[in-house]
């Protein structure tokens, strides 16, 4: 369908219930507005919003109660003092208290979950807000690749949670096609699969492909080894839930030949950041969410990325620990005109720690160092078998990638131990884990 009839269709038959649709796109409007207008703008609005997020939670929240500080009355200006002596919300302690972190009020709210890309799944509830704020987002993040509300998207995910629903409920599946939406499988990526995806998609001409990053670059990888030149994506690629390297990025590109916009979000909040046109760094959603870096410098040393989310007042996350990894941009005005600050990169803490025979604790990035610009290796996986044996697992191109095995050898048993044995094996995909996420480094030993 085109995208003008997809646009007028959905607004008239799309979540008519208490006008949900109509409150989604004034949202989405708001959204969109508020990036460009100035940064003393933007500050009033999300202290305000801040303000209001932390009496509320003092209000009705028993475990903020006594955790948050500040005058009975608090002013959008002093917000963020006061949201700075709060101590940060870990996902553990969040998830042995849930029922102390539930608002009094929060009527209507529902049930929704992550699978936890840091190995803790976690339960939690939203609201109706929260709902309209999260799809609001979803459009805003796509409206930054020159998408537009009503263009066709191609969705190359897995989330077991979203696909069930998708091709379960025949409602659902009439409004993909209201909505000009077409899922695809990312956890059913085998060969013949990705034929029909192709297929599919070459008759659905997507304007936009929403994927994993690693999805999106098994799937370019298959195209590209059978010279398949595709004619979609008429707009871009949005590659989400997983780092996404430069080499990754520059395969995906050149087999489309279109832009790939990278994008930082989470079940618990939606999209949180999104790259613009000017493909330099992602504008942080700064009306529903509060991102803090805690680091020294958060402009050169990644530090842990705490969200306040301001739009869900069933269940208030304050200073919540991602359990991810982040970097800002300087404080200078992105060339797409937007006055939102960026996040320069995001290393998702998507790895386990390798604990070797000796008993020390290797962080799964110290890895992913390991490879910064060896040439012809795009993915890896370390998985540690036993105690002493290792698996360093590679999608690259063989002849350049083994010359250097020694060298990769030499180094990791220098930080496992001599004693271990590291062997190499070579592969087309490396697929996500069941969460959607990507792990550099498993660990099977203590499992
Ligand atoms: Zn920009």
């Amino acid at each position: 369908m085109n995208s003008y009839c997809s646009a007028g269709l959905s607004r008239i038959l799309i979540d008519r219930r208490d006008g949900f649709r109509m409150k989604v796109l004034k949202a989405a409007d708001r959204l969109q507005a508020a990036d460009r207008l100035s940064r003393d703008f933007i500050h009033a609005q999300q202290g305000a919003a801040l303000a209001a997020l932390l009496e509320h939670a003092r209000d009705t929240v028993p475990a903020w109660r006594d955790r948050i500080k500040g005058p009975e009355h608090i002013e959008g200006a002093d917000a963020y003092h006061v949201l700075q002596d709060i101590p940060v919300l870990s996902k553990e302690e969040l998830k042995e208290n849930m029922a102390r972190f539930l608002s009094s009020v929060s009527g209507g709210a529902v049930d929704n979950a992550t699978g936890g890309s840091s190995g803790i799944p976690l339960r939690f509830k939203v609201d109706r807000m929260r709902q309209i704020a999260g799809e609001a987002a979803h459009i805003w993040g796509n409206s930054m690749t020159g998408w537009k509300y009503g263009d066709r998207l191609a969705m190359l995910w897995g989330s077991d949670q979203d696909v069930r629903e998708a091709l379960a409920d025949a409602r659902r599946a009439l409004r993909c096609w209201i909505e000009n939406i077409r899922w695809y499988n990312a956890f059913d990526m085998g060969e013949d699969r990705m034929a029909e995806y192709h297929r599919a998609m070459t008759r659905f001409r997507p304007h936009l492909m929403v994927a994993y990053a690693g999805s999106a670059y098994a799937y370019a990888d298959y195209l590209r080894h059978r010279q398949i030149v595709p004619d979609y994506p008429l707009k871009g690629i949005v590659t989400s839930a997983e780092v996404l390297t430069d080499d990754m990025r520059k395969t995906i590109e050149s087999v489309f030949q279109k832009p790939v916009y990278d994008r930082y979000g989470s079940r618990e909040f939606g999209p949180v950041a999104a790259e613009c046109s000017a493909q330099s760094g992602m504008h942080i959603n700064e009306m529903d969410c509060v991102l803090e870096i805690q680091s020294d410098d958060p402009c050169s040393i990644p530090g842990p990325i705490l969200i306040t989310y301001l739009r869900n007042y069933a269940m208030p996350f304050i200073r919540y620990d991602t359990g991810d990894l982040g970097v800002f941009m300087p404080e200078e005005e992105c060339a797409c005109g937007r006055k939102t600050r960026r996040l320069a990169r995001v290393i998702g803490r998507q790895s386990d720690i390798i604990t070797t025979a000796s008993g020390r604790q290797i962080h799964g990035e110290w890895f992913t160092h390991l490879m910064y610009g060896l040439e012809g290796i795009r993915q890896f996986q370390l998985i540690q078998e036993t105690r002493f044996q290792y698996r360093l697992v590679l999608v690259a191109d063989w002849h350049t990638a083994s010359r250097h095995e020694n060298m990769l050898r030499e180094k990791i048993l220098n930080a496992v131990g001599p004693e271990s044995i590291v062997n190499f094996e070579y592969v087309q995909h490396i697929y996500p884990m069941p969460s959607g996420k990507h792990r550099f480094t498993v660990s099977m030993v203590g499992r």
